[in-house]
């Protein structure tokens, strides 16, 4: 069962996310797309960091981090991929690879050699006012010296720290079985009720310097615990053991799940397919159509086939009322 736990180092100004997607992230696997365990890997460790960061903030829409690789022919196998999470953490996955992997490859080498990929996480809102856009912040995939990143989880440690002005730690894990990621984060203190509600930890944080980025010595030693967790602890012990190894000697407290678990959900629909083909007009329809006695859409993310045959298109763009059965 895939699950999300938050949880809170009481009396200190630290808490913490774990995900473990299992089942869900075996069902996305299992949708034809026969990626090489390299592939796996990075898309697994992006969707649990989107996981993660969607279940880390208040947003009523979707969360979309995708990274799109070189422009250059040949450069990196990997030319898209794309992780969507929405609010009740539903989430779908694909990428897109344009020539074979040797199987060796790490993030860097898969899609962004040269330094030529772009990331980018959008916060596209579920209720639309006019005119509203979604939000888009491009994540760096290099060091500052345009030197390779180690892992992925570094990338989204420096673009959270950038954007919440917040220390983040985040360890990810994936393989053909789960998808894992921890994250955590010092909790902001001053003007704010700290989510353990203990007044030690407001007496104790509340100076200047404390707040400040890096100078949490709780953060910094409960992050280094962190890190210390091997990816083959992270991929096969489970919530409570991956806890437990790596804080059994810290106040830690579990908060009954605010969010229902993470699953894979694809939101395709037939109408979805037909309100594009209605939108190539219907020229353009009927000659695809001639050409390959019918169209035929496929969806990236879960693999679902949707056909029309002429007749089906046909309907499309009939005008509505002639399509409405009549009143009896
Ligand atoms: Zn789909």
């Amino acid at each position: 069962m895939s699950e999300l736990h938050t949880f809170i180092f009481e009396g200190l100004p630290v808490r913490g996310v774990i995900v473990r997607l299992t089942d869900d992230w075996q069902q996305v696997l299992s949708r034809g797309h026969n990626y090489p365990a390299v592939v796996e890997q990075m898309l697994g460790e992006m969707t649990a960091a989107a996981v993660l960061m969607h279940s880390n903030i208040k947003w009523n829409g979707s969360l979309i981090l995708q990274v799109m690789g070189s422009e250059k022919k040949d450069e990196s196998p990997v030319k898209l991929a794309v992780v969507e999470v929405k609010s009740d953490l539903t989430f779908r996955t694909t990428a897109k690879l344009v020539h074979a992997v040797k199987g060796d490859e790490s993030f860097h080498q898969l899609i962004n050699a040269s330094n030529r990929a772009r990331c980018a996480i959008t916060l596209d809102p579920e209720m639309k006012f006019q005119g509203q856009q979604a939000y888009q912040s491009v994540v760096p995939l290099w060091g500052d010296h345009g030197e390779p990143l180690a892992s992925f989880a570094l990338a989204i440690e420096h673009y959270m720290l950038q954007s919440e002005q917040l220390d983040t730690k985040m360890v990810l894990a994936a393989d053909s079985n789960a998808a894992v990621g921890i994250l955590i984060q010092r909790i902001p203190i001053k003007g704010e009720n700290n989510l353990a509600g203990t007044r030690a930890t407001f007496e104790r944080s509340s100076t200047e310097d404390e707040d400040a980025i890096g100078q949490s010595e709780d953060f910094n030693r409960i992050a280094l615990l962190t890190q210390s967790i091997k990816r083959e602890e992270l991929l096969s012990l489970s919530v409570d053991d991956i806890l437990h190894r790596l804080f059994w000697n810290e106040p830690i407290a579990r908060y009954a799940p605010a969010h229902p678990a993470p699953r894979f959900q694809c939101t395709c629909s037939r109408e979805r397919v037909a309100s594009t083909i209605r939108s190539l007009g219907q020229t353009e329809a009927e000659r695809m159509i001639e050409e390959t006695e019918g169209i035929q859409v496929s969806c990236d993310f879960c693999g679902q086939t949707y056909r029309f045959d002429g007749i089906d298109a046909a309907m499309l763009f009939m005008p509505a009322e002639s399509v409405v059965p009549p009143k009896i």
